[in-house]
């Protein structure tokens, strides 16, 4: 357990040297295993430089989605004259593994799960937990993660705009964000149209 421990950090320290302009704070790291009980031992670069995390090597396909779902981002955002963090590079997704990989209704759509949280009581609440496509995890370095996929990849360049949204607010119009990132009480996405 101490070796794996210490490998995890000599592996995130190399990652700091050789693909990160970005830096990653441990407490980033640790916030994303505690909350979906997984390790990410495995990074990647997109085309684009969004440096990602996760379970397992990630395919192409799922990293081109996450290009995808930023430049549709960052399109509609710039429509409201959101011009921070409006670069690929200045984010990082962890891709976790998908606890759930159907809804209700039979449909593929992979959810990790997660405490519950701020969620305790609601909607989502399925007994202490509750299952998300997507979570913010940090706002800077702008941080979220998603659940692994294996088809329908244009799900994930949703979630990835999706989640992406509450940090363009966060960093360019914080009341918006407050008034928005709480879906506990109601409201989904798109935030931005
Ligand atoms: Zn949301």
């Amino acid at each position: 357990m101490k070796i794996t421990t210490l490998l995890f950090f000599i592996l995130i320290g190399l990652t700091n040297v050789t693909l990160a302009q970005i830096s990653i704070p441990r407490g980033l790291i640790t916030k994303a295993e505690t909350l979906s009980g997984d390790r990410f031992p495995f990074n990647a670069k997109t085309k684009k430089g969004v440096l990602v995390f996760s379970v397992e090597k990630p395919k192409p396909e799922m990293l081109n989605a996450i290009d995808k779902g930023l430049d549709d981002l960052f399109k509609v955002a710039k429509k409201y004259n959101y011009n921070a963090k409006t670069k690929h590079t200045e984010y990082v997704i962890f891709i976790a593994n998908a606890d759930r990989e159907k809804d209700s209704a039979g449909n593929y759509v992979p959810n990790f799960a997660i405490p519950v949280g701020s969620y305790a009581g609601s909607i989502y609440d399925k007994g202490g937990y509750m299952y998300a496509a997507g979570m913010v995890l940090w706002a800077e370095p702008c941080a979220f993660m998603i659940a692994k996929h294996t088809k329908k990849f244009e799900n994930v360049s949703e979630v990835v705009r999706f989640e992406g949204e509450h940090l363009i607010l966060y960093h360019n119009d914080r009341k918006r964000y407050n008034e928005t990132a709480d879906h506990s009480k109601g409201g989904g996405h798109p935030i931005l149209q």
